[in-house]
């Protein structure tokens, strides 16, 4: 058996419903093609619902949402930001934007997100201005310890739920946790606007605030008045359309996700070496990606496994690098409770994620499976 179809799989392709498109003609027919709209008011409406909180800002993207979460929060020049160094980019670099200064805390071995134990001993070096915690390829982080040290220290927390929107903690869900969270709906996450992003809270000042600095910051007034710098960070009507089409299959694509997770962990219980992303007790996670890490394994080994899938069109990634070991945050500090890689770094030389939209098939999976068979008989 080999990929001989020609079609390549993808590690997390956008997976459309069919429903979208009766939504976007619904907003061209409307003639609401501008930013704003009905269907940004109702996408709001209906993420902040699905979430459990109270207040919502759509905008252009996650990424515009971490830096608007930040500018409220008052962040500045030279202040100090613990940072999850497990993540994807975006939640970094947000910090960047400001010229604050990211801290980035270590994984933790039983979620593989942020540190609780890392994190307190973070504490007894800076004063930080926030928190910004990343659930981790659809997991949610342990709220129950990070919330308790953040509120010790009065220290404000964003969950940074781009890749965890339909996870679960404590019954919770992934987005309601922090004075702030975002999402992102870019085109691979689990449902998307093709680009655009989230910011919430139950904070009805930090939501009224977001909503205006992302539209250039204008006073209530005939003409443009502006008393301070702004952005241009709304989505457009048309794109919250989309989102509104997705969001209703999102339950479904968590639990076709789910299965993806299972159906891989079923088959390859046989290999010792392969450790599967834990799930926290009392947690759902969405199993966004399924990552997984061989024990024995060095980046080299992992290269050369990502260089078999590419020969058979598959798109397989190493872990995201962690932000301590990039070089464009050389010289930043990185606070570990174990060795000074980190487990983190542990974990890149060792990780890999799959495949795992919710449109692959078992078939699809099959030919994955193979690949990591034959790779390690
Ligand atoms: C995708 C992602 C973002 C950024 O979202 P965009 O909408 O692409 O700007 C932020 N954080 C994490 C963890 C992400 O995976």
């Amino acid at each position: 058996m080999s990929n001989s179809s020609g079609k390549k799989l993808y590690l997390s392709p956008p997976h459309l419903n069919g429903d979208e498109i009766n939504y976007i003609s619904n907003a061209i027919e409307s003639n609401w093609v501008a930013p704003l709209g009905p269907h940004v008011d109702a996408f709001e409406e209906e993420v902040s619902q699905y979430v459990g909180v109270n207040h919502a800002a759509a905008l252009s993207s996650g990424t515009a949402a971490l830096h608007l979460a930040l500018k409220i929060l008052g962040v500045k020049k030279g202040d100090h930001v613990f940072c999850s160094d497990l993540t994807f980019i975006a939640s970094a670099n947000a910090i960047r934007y400001l010229d604050a200064i990211p801290v980035f805390i270590d994984a933790d071995p039983a979620s593989w997100n942020m540190c609780p134990k890392a994190l307190l001993k973070a504490f007894d070096s800076y004063s930080p201005k926030a928190v910004i915690v990343t659930d981790l390829y659809g997991q949610s982080a342990n709220y129950e310890d990070l919330s308790e040290i953040c509120n010790a220290h009065k220290i404000q927390l964003i969950e940074d739920a781009a890749e965890s929107l339909g996870a679960e903690f404590q019954g919770r869900k992934c987005g309601s946790f922090g004075d702030m969270a975002i999402l992102s709906f870019n085109g691979n996450k689990i449902i998307t606007t093709s680009g655009g992003g989230m910011l919430l809270s139950n904070n009805k000042n930090y939501i009224e605030e977001a909503k205006k600095l992302s539209t250039q910051a204008r006073e209530d007034a005939i003409h443009y008045e502006h008393n301070r710098v702004g952005y241009n960070y709304r989505l457009s009507n048309i794109l919250a359309a989309i989102g509104r089409a997705q969001l209703k299959s999102l339950d479904d694509y968590v639990n076709k996700r789910r299965d993806i997770f299972n159906y891989y962990k079923n088959q390859l219980d046989n290999f010792d070496q392969i450790e599967f992303m834990p799930e926290l007790e009392n947690s759902i996670s969405t199993r966004w990606l399924t990552v997984l890490r061989f024990q024995d394994f060095s980046y080299n080994d992992i290269k050369s496994l990502v260089e078999k899938f590419s020969l058979e069109n598959i798109e397989a990634k190493p872990l995201w690098k962690p932000m301590h070991l990039q070089p464009v945050f050389k010289g930043l500090s990185f606070i570990s409770s174990q060795d000074p890689d980190g487990f983190s770094g542990e974990l890149f030389q060792q990780g890999i994620c799959l495949p795992s939209g919710s449109a692959l098939n078992t078939d699809e999976q099959g030919l994955i499976i193979e690949v990591i068979k034959n790779f390690l008989n």
